[in-house]
């Protein structure tokens, strides 16, 4: 690979991801960003989302629970509250997951926290779809 970004994906439970890639896609709250190399430096939020770093024609997909992107000098950051390989994806803990906020948010109680519900059903369905499920 002639030009390369070094790529990190780092959470509170360590690091994910850690190697060369030709191409970073994340999905920041103003819009999708594509990184390649001797792009400028920039720090964005990114949402819960898929991030695809791409190398040798193939996309590997990371499930982004939120965070930020950091880039400096062809190295890229993402640190994410939650991130996980499709490998790593516990596919019936995210259907559980994703009944639960699904149930919170239909019972319309006062006590019920719709946005937590909200985001815990984002990040389930971010889970499900990169793990080829629903
Ligand atoms: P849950 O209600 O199942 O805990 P959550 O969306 O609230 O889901 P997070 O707070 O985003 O969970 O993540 C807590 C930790 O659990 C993180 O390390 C995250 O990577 C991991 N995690 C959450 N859901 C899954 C899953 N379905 N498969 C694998 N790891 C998961």
């Amino acid at each position: 690979m002639d030009q390369t970004l070094y790529v990190e994906v780092v959470t509170p439970d360590g690091q994910i991801v850690d190697g060369e890639f030709e191409m970073v896609v994340v999905h920041a709250e103003q819009g999708e960003l594509g990184i390649l190399p001797n792009h400028t430096a920039m720090i964005a939020p990114l949402i819960i989302s898929t991030a695809r770093l791409k190398r040798n024609n193939e996309s590997m997909r990371v499930a982004i629970g939120g965070g930020f992107v950091e880039v400096i000098d062809n190295h890229v950051t993402i640190l994410a509250q939650s991130a996980e390989t499709p490998a790593k994806i516990d596919v019936e803990r995210a259907r559980k997951a994703k009944e639960r906020a699904l149930r919170r948010i239909k019972q319309k109680k006062d006590h019920v926290d719709f946005k937590r519900a909200e985001m815990a059903l984002k990040r389930a369905i971010n889970r499900l779809d990169i793990s080829g499920n629903q």
